[in-house]
């Protein structure tokens, strides 16, 4: 094994020095409406743009959907998608008990009656986009104020929508910001809400390594799993029934097990969600002081004391299991973000530019008129903000983390909202997405931990206690007594057993019913909502004021940057269909260190110590030393490649993209990033930027031999013959 892996090194460093001279991968997500002014030969794609998306005709991204926030492929022409297991994590947990342990054991439909329908999942396929961005700006004059501004054009976004849905029916139409105050386009979707399980690894396959190797490169993990897209009988999409039938995609992406290599070209098409490179020095100086360390020190209480109740209760450990899994992905993800942040002293290289961008807009007069103002108002919002952020962030935790106030104060809300037009409604609560809604609260209901939740509570309380009591917040001292109390604590445990919010039915029932309706229940939870949604309103409004406020200056910067750093400008990602490209390969993430780009089932023995997260199912030590790779295995590496890493530009929601080779088939499947890319969503760099996805050839093995699936190898049309 060591040979090999010397020789791997080896072989790696020749290649990349042979390569022929391609420019290195940039930065960009970029927007098929770019996709024509890239040189995507130069890139060394065989490709077209056109291959890639094309209006008049099918091409690659019709193949690919946004799967809730993760993004997946099809790969047969029965609605087949390939996605990451940890996007499909809360259905196969959704699927198991203490008896059917899915999670644990992997998941294997043995045939279509048997797939796992995923209640809340839904599947998103771009059709086709236009800029919109007169008619939303023309919502707005300029004597509005910032509260009105903001509310004008989310109207006029929902609207748009509306509209194009009215004239279309069966469509989805999204109005998205890309450059917030500057541009909007429209995206017209199929929208399928039928999706279900087909088949997972085990938990120790796909997550193999945990959350110790989450964001790490070298990686082991199987992060991949099938779900399948349904219709009614007639192929429109419908709600889950037990009638439908498989959906048939326009596009199916060839999957080869002709595998890749260092140095070879790839590209990726998926739905990004967050970056926030043209943002200000400012926002990201508020998110390093604010909101990234406070997040990590309330994700990780809520880790320790979850896992805590959880020890050796299967059942509790199922019901918390993607919970805990959200908060460490996360948690982990924001300290690896702050490191970034120091040792790339990022916020003083913005805050140099700024300087340089300031001394170019001061060199002419339209400019300085135009955007002289704009980075000091910036410095000025976030010094507000940072003011107001520690209890508004308390205030958030305590709206999402306990469970039942979450719900409680859904339901609420909802029965607000719901008063409202449509188009004034916030997203969640339009009627097109009450279903969704409901599902979600639902299956929050069925995996209630009420000793969890009011932990949870109890703790949030007594972090309150640092904040002034404000006159607003009295509802909750008046239901939970005085914060630290004995009585506090009887009242708590009162509350959790005298409610009876967490339960599917009610939750049906409760989501159709008006405040009135909702207060005559008298809820000890609804009535908790009640009294606290006032203050949560206000934080509401006042979050639109702020963004009334903030979007002019942003879109202002945006201009002010466009002219200062000249050429093409990429908004940053927001959902929406991206492509990105790069190549197979390794990087030097410290001195003296090189990463080399692929990882073999070799590595997983090496790691292997028979505690989780480094615990293989007994069976799969056996395949792996039996080396019965089939055709599978690379001869170079000698045994089945596990994951590869590359140069692309991706960030979450990219999860479960499919890698494509230089062709456009798939290669593998993207499901992190390495340590140091953690940074990539404020500033990606060649020397440091890597994606992470498991090789295709991983994906199809374990299938076979571990999952026992030539079902789904034949669907896929991938043969085993040599
Ligand atoms: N693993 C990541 C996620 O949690 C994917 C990424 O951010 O690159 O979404």
């Amino acid at each position: 094994m060591k040979f090999r892996k010397t020789c791997s090194a080896v072989v790696f460093f020749i290649v990349a020095a042979l390569r022929p001279p391609v420019a290195a991968a940039d930065a960009g997500m970029y927007p098929m409406s770019e996709l024509n002014r890239l040189d995507l030969a130069a890139a060394g794609l065989e490709v077209t743009a056109a291959d890639i998306y094309n209006p008049d005709g099918t091409a690659l991204v019709d193949g690919i959907v946004k799967l809730g926030g993760c993004t997946g492929a099809f790969v047969s022409d029965q609605g087949l998608i390939l996605t990451n297991h940890h996007c499909a994590f809360r259905a196969i947990r959704d699927a198991s008990d203490p008896e059917h342990d899915f999670l644990r054991d992997g998941f294997a439909a043995a045939d279509f009656g048997a797939e796992f329908p995923a209640a809340g999942y839904t599947v998103r396929i771009t059709e086709s986009y236009r800029d919109v961005s007169a008619q939303v700006l023309a919502a707005v004059t300029g004597d509005m104020d910032p509260g009105r501004r903001t509310a004008a054009i989310e109207k006029r976004m929902k609207q748009l929508s509306l509209d194009y849905e009215a004239a279309h029916p069966g469509k989805r139409a999204e109005v998205s910001e890309m450059f917030p105050g500057e541009s909007y386009v429209l995206f017209v979707y199929t929208f399928l809400k039928d999706v279900r399980l087909v088949y997972a690894p085990p938990r120790a396959i796909g997550n193999f390594g945990g959350e110790q190797d989450n964001w790490i490169w070298p990686r082991h993990a199987g992060d991949f799993s099938f779900m399948r897209a349904y219709t009614g009988p007639d192929g429109e999409p419908a709600a889950y029934s037990p009638d439908n039938v498989p959906y048939r995609p326009r596009k199916v992406l060839q999957v080869v097990r002709s595998g890749v290599g260092s140095g070879d070209p790839v590209f990726i098409c998926g739905y990004p969600g967050r970056t926030y490179r043209q943002r200000s020095s400012f926002y990201l100086e508020h998110l390093a002081r604010y909101t990234m360390p406070l997040t990590v020190d309330w994700y990780t209480w809520q880790i320790e004391h979850l896992e805590a109740l959880g020890q050796g209760d299967r059942s509790r450990q199922l019901a918390l299991a993607s919970r805990i899994k959200q908060l460490h992905n996360t948690a982990k993800n924001y300290r690896g973000k702050l490191q970034g942040i120091s040792r790339l002293d990022l916020i003083t290289r913005k805050r140099a530019e700024e300087v340089r961008l300031q001394e170019f807009i001061a060199a002419d007069p339209q400019r300085q008129r135009l955007y002289g103002h704009v980075l000091r108002d910036l410095e000025g919002y976030y010094r507000d903000l940072d003011r107001e952020m520690p209890y508004e962030m308390w205030l958030r935790f305590l709206k999402r983390s306990p469970q039942a106030l979450q719900v409680a104060l859904t339901v609420w809300e909802s029965a607000q909202e719901r008063q409202k037009p449509e188009d004034e409604r916030d997203t969640a609560y339009m009627d097109r997405n009450l279903d969704q809604t409901l599902q979600r609260l639902q299956v929050q209901a069925e995996h209630f931990d009420a000793g969890a939740d009011s932990l949870l509570l109890a703790e949030l309380l007594r972090r309150g206690g640092a904040f002034p009591r404000s006159h607003e917040l009295e509802p909750l001292s008046r239901v939970l007594g005085p914060e630290g109390s004995a009585e506090a604590a009887d009242m708590l445990a009162h509350l959790f057993k005298t409610t009876t919010l967490m339960d599917p039915q009610f939750l049906a029932a409760a989501m159709a019913m008006t405040p009135a309706q909702l207060r005559r229940l008298d809820e000890p939870f609804l009535n908790l909502a009640a009294d606290l949604y006032p203050e949560y309103l206000r934080v509401k409004l006042e979050g639109k004021r702020r963004k009334g406020v903030l979007d002019p200056l942003r879109a202002a910067l945006v201009d002010a940057r466009r002219g200062f750093l000249g050429g093409r400008f990429i908004p940053d990602a927001n959902g929406t269909l991206r492509f990105t490209y790069g190549h197979i390969e390794g990087y030097s993430p410290r001195d003296a260190v090189l990463y080399t780009p692929l990882t073999t089932v070799g590595g997983l023995l090496e790691k292997e110590t028979g505690t989780p997260p480094y615990a293989l199912p007994p069976r799969m030590r056996e395949l792996v030393e039996a080396r019965d790779f089939g055709p599978f295995a690379d001869s170079d590496l000698g045994g089945v490649p596990v994951d590869i890493l590359y140069s692309t530009d991706t960030t979450g929601g990219n999860s479960g993209s499919p890698v494509l080779d230089a062709r456009g088939r798939v290669v593998g499947l993207n499901f992190d990033r390495s340590w140091e890319a953690t940074i990539n969503d404020f500033a990606w760099d060649h020397s440091y930027s890597r994606s992470i996805g498991v090789d295709i050839r991983y994906v199809l093995w374990v299938t076979w031999k571990f999952g026992g699936g030539v079902r789904l190898l034949d669907e896929m049309g991938v043969g085993l013959a040599d």
